[in-house]
C-alpha cells in the first residue's frame, strides 16, 4: 500500500515554513498531497487559484507532490484520496495545544489516519502567515520568508 500523506492547511501564503515540512515529510511517504482547505466562512487574503499556483510552481518538478483543494472534512478528503496520514508542522506549544485535539478528534473519525507531526526547523519556527500576510498588506517585501517561485 502507497503511504500518501495530506498536508492540509489555508497555504495564504504558503511560506518557507510550509516548503520545509513538504520537503522534509518526502523521504517518509510516497506522495504528499498539499490540500487547500475551503471553509466558507473562512476569509483569505489570496484567491484560492493563485494559492493554487504558486504551490504547483514551488513543486512543478516534484512527481511527489500534489495540490488539491477541498471543502468538508479533512478526514473524509483522506479518505477520498487513498491517504492514510495528516501532516501538521509544529513550531511552538502553542502550535501543539492547538493541534491536539484535532488529531484526536480526526482519530476518533477515522481510528485508520495517523496524524504525524514535524517539528519545524528553528530558522523557520518564526515565520508565519498571518505575519507575511501584515508585511505584504503594508507594502512591505516578504520575500525572504517565501520561495523563490512565489513572487508577490
Ligand atoms: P491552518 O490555517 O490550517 O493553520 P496554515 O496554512 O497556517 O493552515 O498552516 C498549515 C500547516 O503548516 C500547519 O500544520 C502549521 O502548523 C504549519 N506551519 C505554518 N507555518 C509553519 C512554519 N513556519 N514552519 C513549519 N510549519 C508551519
Amino acid at each position: 500500500m502507497k503511504r500518501i500523506a495530506v498536508f492540509p492547511g489555508s497555504f495564504d501564503p504558503f511560506t518557507l515554513g510550509h516548503d520545509d515540512i513538504v520537503k522534509r515529510a518526502l523521504p517518509l511517504f510516497d506522495h504528499v498531497i498539499i490540500a487547500i482547505g475551503v471553509n466558507a466562512s473562512k476569509k483569505y487574503h489570496f484567491p484560492l487559484e493563485l494559492r493554487m499556483e504558486w504551490i504547483g510552481k514551488v513543486f512543478a518538478t516534484e512527481e511527489k507532490v500534489s495540490v488539491k483543494k477541498y471543502e468538508g472534512l479533512t478526514v473524509d478528503f483522506c479518505r477520498g484520496n487513498g491517504a492514510n496520514f495528516i501532516l501538521r508542522g509544529l513550531r511552538s506549544n502553542v502550535d501543539f495545544e492547538f493541534e491536539k485535539p484535532i488529531a484526536h478528534m480526526n482519530t476518533a473519525m477515522a481510528n485508520e489516519i495517523e496524524t504525524v507531526f514535524l517539528v519545524t526547523s528553528p530558522e523557520l519556527s518564526g515565520i508565519n502567515s498571518t505575519i507575511v500576510r501584515d508585511i505584504i498588506k503594508n507594502g512591505g517585501n516578504a520575500s525572504q520568508f517565501l520561495p523563490k517561485e512565489i513572487e508577490i
